[in-house]
């Protein structure tokens, strides 16, 4: 592009909304035009990242024998009716009606498309296993989008759903796409984990599932992992063990004991000088499921943090909350004091974290105003039924529970780019989809899903690239590899620049020509922001003086000085250098 006559604007402000580094220099360095919340317009150079970014995962998806289609993005609600989902997915999916009054919605994920495709064209395990896949316009309206295209609430995903007989064929498909996602972040110059997830609603039961965690600080994900081996888990799915201090096992007598307005854990623990692993937290929580709501009596150790996944899980609820404080009144609970002792309501279902110990005595509320019960023992106490069940949150400090560790694991901040499902037959039994398997039989198959936010990875690579004063494009997703800054004013000069333009543009490099009418300082300035890999300068004094030109490295800000004839081979071998770093 040649920017005298180009689309291309930068700004040294970004916007109020911006909160995050990529945020900020997407908008300051005009990738992005803002549209409405969540909703952007993509600008030339953002247009060209994400044909980078997408290229990527083209390749890597089509040398695997995954092939290429584009689904409608509208799409009909019987398809939705026929999963389920038309219902059950809640308010993220947007729905309209046609002028025939026929509801259709824009595709937040494209199982029943794909599921339709695959049912009116493959009748037989002969034509199996079967890899389509998809880079195309998502719908979810996000409660809450920010950051950017980080959380929009239309974006380009790229979707990939595949089909087999059997579970083993599965095993090796998912097997084939994590190793994918690996290579499509390592060419992008991710550094990342690859994390256990969970499966929410997407499958049944205890579905294989992957997250491909890019590594920052500002990811909305928190990601446990074990320093001494190779566990990592998202928060939301992570089983690790509480780092506790052992205690021996006491009988003495529960006593009530007078804590006068001291109602959180830590204002208890410290009055009565106790540890708060030696109390137990009780949350009283809602789920609801269509017209039932239940409530429950959550029980956990005072320094320990309830995992709402876990719990969600669990108890089987379409969605779980913590109860209000009318609630708490109406379930005749005080809040600050309640406890697993007295007369509670006879509906309320108790559920005690795995890490409490039955054996062992813990300060509990008394379900009385500014009392607290001593030497609570869960087998001599509690006259509840309760379950016993694993509801904690895994924290930092914890101990591993695969290599059995102590104190190894680790919390750490990611941004999901990329997730990987092995969905089973939720789709094809639902949508009634069957094919013959070995001997004639008519079968359900089963599928895997596997998605990667590709404007979300755009994003996700500014954070990990940047410095102060912009952004610094790894060489393959560079909107330009060469940003060629001419300080010319004199008309030979600038024909001469502009001769050096056109043929590096014929010799095949992909040069971003800054021929403005501009100073040296703004179009360095520029040229740092919008970050590609090499800043090729002509100032018309040095060349007049001695004959040289620039090259920059973005990076490193080192430079070197080349004679007019030598820019395109010392080009060509930088930027061969710097595409190696990012080939596999
Ligand atoms: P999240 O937990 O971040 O909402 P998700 O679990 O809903 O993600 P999937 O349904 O697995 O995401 O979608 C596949 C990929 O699409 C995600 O890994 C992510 O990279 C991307 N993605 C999902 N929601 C958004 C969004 N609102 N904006 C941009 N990218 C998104
Ligand atoms: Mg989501």
């Amino acid at each position: 592009m040649k920017l005298s006559t180009g689309f291309w604007q930068t700004y040294k402000e970004s916007p109020a909304d911006a909160e995050i580094v990529s945020h900020k220099l997407m908008m300051r360095a005009g990738l992005l035009h803002k549209t409405a919340a969540g909703i952007y317009t993509y600008l030339p150079m953002m247009v060209r990242i994400l044909r980078k970014i997408e290229n990527i995962i083209r390749n890597e998806h089509d040398k695997n024998n995954c092939f290429e289609i584009t689904m409608s993005v509208v799409t009909p609600a019987e398809l939705w009716k026929e999963s389920g989902r038309w219902e059950s997915f809640g308010p993220q999916i947007l729905k309209a009606k046609d002028r025939a009054e026929r509801d259709l919605c824009l595709s937040p994920t494209n199982e029943e498309s794909v599921v339709d495709v695959f049912r009116k064209n493959i009748k037989s395990y002969k034509q199996l296993p079967l890899n389509l896949y998809q880079i195309n316009t998502k719908f979810r309206d996000e409660i809450r989008p920010r950051f950017g295209v980080m959380r929009g609430r239309e974006f380009t995903m790229k979707d990939a759903y595949s089909f087999h007989i059997d579970k083993k064929c599965l095993d090796t498909e998912y097997d084939k796409m994590y190793s994918i996602y690996e290579n499509i972040c390592r060419r992008m110059g991710l550094e990342f984990i690859a994390v256990e997830a969970d499966a929410g609603a997407m499958a049944q039961g205890e579905a294989k599932t992957h997250e491909f965690q890019v590594l920052a600080n500002s990811g909305e994900d928190k990601v446990i992992k074990c320093n001494n081996c190779t566990y990592s888990a998202n928060v939301e799915r992570a089983k690790t063990t509480a780092s506790l201090t052992k205690r021996t096992v006491t009988k003495n007598e529960l006593i009530i004991v007078d804590t006068p307005e001291k109602q959180t854990i830590s204002e208890v623990c410290e009055f009565l000088k106790i540890q708060e692993e030696g109390s137990l937290k009780s949350l009283i929580y809602k789920g609801i499921s269509g017209e039932t709501e239940d409530f429950y009596l959550c029980l956990l150790l005072g320094n320990d943090s309830m995992n709402e996944v876990k719990f969600k899980n669990i108890s089987g609820h379409e969605i779980v909350t913590p109860a209000t404080d009318n609630e708490l009144l109406k379930l005749g609970l005080l809040k600050g004091f309640i406890g697993p002792v007295g007369s509670l309501d006879k509906n309320l279902k108790v559920i005690v974290d795995s890490s409490v110990d039955l054996s062992l005595d813990y300060v509990v509320g008394a379900n009385q105003k500014d009392k607290h019960f001593k030497n609570f023992i869960f087998s001599r106490d509690c006259k509840l039924e309760f379950t016993h069940n694993d509801l904690r949150e895994s924290k930092e400090g914890d101990d591993c529970l695969v290599c059995k560790k102590s104190k190894s694991i680790k919390e750490i901040r990611g941004i999901e780019v990329g997730h990987i499902f092995q969905l089973g037959d939720k789709y094809t039994k639902s949508m009634n989809v069957t094919v013959l398997d070995q001997n004639g039989k008519a079968v359900n198959p089963i599928m895997g899903c596997y998605g990667i936010g590709v404007s979300r990875m755009a994003a996700a690579a500014i954070e990990q690239h940047h410095d102060d004063k912009g952004i610094i494009w790894p060489i393959s997703i560079a909107p330009y590899e060469i940003y060629f800054a001419s300080i010319c004013k004199s008309e030979e000069y600038v024909d001469l620049s502009n001769e050096i333009f056109v043929e590096l543009r014929e010799k095949g490099f992909e040069v971003l020509y800054d021929d403005r009418n501009a100073g040296a300082g703004f179009k360095f300035k520029d040229a740092e922001l919008i970050g590609c890999p090499f800043i090729l300068v002509f100032g018309e004094r040095d060349f007049k003086e001695s004959g040289v030109l620039e090259i920059r490295t973005r990076k490193t800000g080192d430079s070197i000085k080349v004679s007019k004839n030598e820019i395109f081979s010392k080009l060509e071998k930088m930027i061969m250098e710097e595409r190696k770093k990012f080939e596999l």
